[in-house]
């Protein structure tokens, strides 16, 4: 089976400015297709070899440095034991949290490694290390079925660096890398793409589905394809919102960023976040999706009170009527109601971003309700963004979605148009 990849060029990954951000070059604007096909963990032969996974354990921890979240380790599993079923020996890289390139006692991959025992069930030897003598000593002795997770990559400054010493070293480890680490597919470091010089790279099967899944929105998304965007900023989804208006036949907007679109067409927004320089931007929007044909759906009404906490008085008010000392954090009744009718008529649905102040009881009705709905929907329903993937596991609707990506920047960059370097460097397929 062939993966859905953005068409890359190897040569801008390596660019000199590439190496700290993901690459600006726009895979849609150059009619790229989506079906260029790069390497799969299932193109290679495994058997006697070394593996180097790079995958995304950044796990959130609690406050006793315990792993509070496994789903990143869980999500990583069916490339582990692919390969470990194949007769392989797995050299597991991972970051955690931003050490800034020195070491972080409690940035240490220890715990992550206790509960990658418990889930997998085998033995894992966990290094204090991820590069150096005594580590290429561990690896040379390593057997098939062998499981080691090396030290936090970031604690090496020369990881965010995309240093090329650094990455040959990492990749003198193994004879094979996979990238699984989706989440950080658009940051052009060591690890991801530095790697993939020295080693035959290909894609793991959980970037391998998460490319699929996001590719098949932008390349041939069922219609109606109806985009629904919410959190606080709009200028995180500007790339987004442009790229989408040219696919989506509906866009439904909440949250905090609504509040920028209501303000460019003149309404009282009252105290309701507004980033005032993203005003002529959205303005653009508006007149950019009318000439494409794209509604854009602002809230009808809004839920108001004058501060963001539980138990304090809230009231429902029309579009352009929210009073000077009032803050809208949530969506209203009219709104839901409206937002849902064009959700039940949907085939695609694209979600990124919270319809209000879900974290308070008070103001969670409306991410609630589109969170149900979606739960309830026969449509393909692909959920991005960390927030949103809260919302949806507190309401305890997470599993009935199609798909819900593991990594919030990288997939926002990749539904951007965005060449994600990590996986344009992966080796392209004979
Ligand atoms: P993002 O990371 O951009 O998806 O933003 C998520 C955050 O947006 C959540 O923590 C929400 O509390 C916040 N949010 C949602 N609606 C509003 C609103 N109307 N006003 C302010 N913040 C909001």
């Amino acid at each position: 089976m062939g993966i859905l990849l953005p068409d890359g060029g190897f040569s801008s990954v390596y660019g000199e400015k590439d190496n700290l951000a993901f690459s600006k070059k726009l895979i849609s604007g150059t009619g790229a297709t989506f079906k260029m096909r790069k390497l799969s963990v299932k193109d290679l032969d495994l058997k006697g070899k070394k593996v180097l996974v790079r995958v995304d354990f950044n796990v959130s921890l609690d406050e006793e440095g315990r792993v509070r979240d496994d789903t990143r380790i869980r999500a990583a599993l069916p490339t582990i034991n692919y390969i470990l079923e194949r007769g392989a020996s797995l050299i597991l890289l991972s970051h955690l949290g931003r050490p800034g390139g020195k070491v972080v006692e409690r940035l240490r991959l220890d715990p992550v490694a206790r509960r990658l025992k418990e889930v997998i069930e085998r033995p894992v030897l966990k290094t204090d290390e991820c590069i150096g003598e005594k580590i290429e000593q561990t690896c040379r002795s390593m057997k098939p079925g062998d499981i080691v997770l090396l030290e936090n990559v970031r604690f090496h400054k020369e990881e965010c660096q995309n240093d090329p010493g650094f990455a040959r070293k990492l990749a003198s480890l193994a004879d094979l890398f996979v990238n699984d680490a989706f989440g950080t597919a658009h940051r052009a470091h060591a690890s991801t793409v530095g790697v993939t010089r020295f080693l035959p790279a290909a894609a793991g099967l959980l970037m391998q589905t998460e490319l699929e899944m996001l590719g098949e929105l932008l390349e041939r998304p069922q219609r109606p394809f109806v985009a629904i965007l919410g959190g606080a900023k709009i200028s995180d989804k500007i790339g987004i919102l442009h790229n989408f208006l040219k696919r989506c036949q509906d866009i439904l907007v909440g949250g905090g960023m609504a509040y920028t679109f209501l303000k460019a067409q003149g309404a009282k927004v009252g105290r309701s976040l507004v980033e005032e320089e993203k005003i002529e931007e959205a303005r653009r929007i508006l007149k950019e999706a009318s000439r494409e044909g794209c509604r854009i759906r602002l809230p009808l009404d809004h839920l108001v009170a004058r501060e963001a906490r539980d138990g304090i008085g809230v009231r429902v008010v029309d579009r352009g009527e929210i009073s000077p000392d009032y803050i809208s954090l949530d969506i209203g009744p009219r709104t839901i109601e409206l937002f849902s009718g064009i959700i039940r008529k949907a085939k695609t649905v694209f979600w990124n971003g919270p319809l209000g102040v879900f974290e308070l009881a008070s103001f969670s009705k409306g991410t609630r309700a589109i969170a149900k709905i979606l739960a309830e929907s026969e449509a393909t329903v692909v959920v991005g963004g960390g927030e949103t993937v809260s919302a949806l596991r507190e309401f305890g609707v997470e599993d009935k979605m199609t798909h819900v990506s593991t990594g919030g920047g990288a997939s926002l960059a990749f539904l951007e148009g965005l060449e994600l370097p990590a996986v344009a460097s992966l080796t392209d397929k004979k």
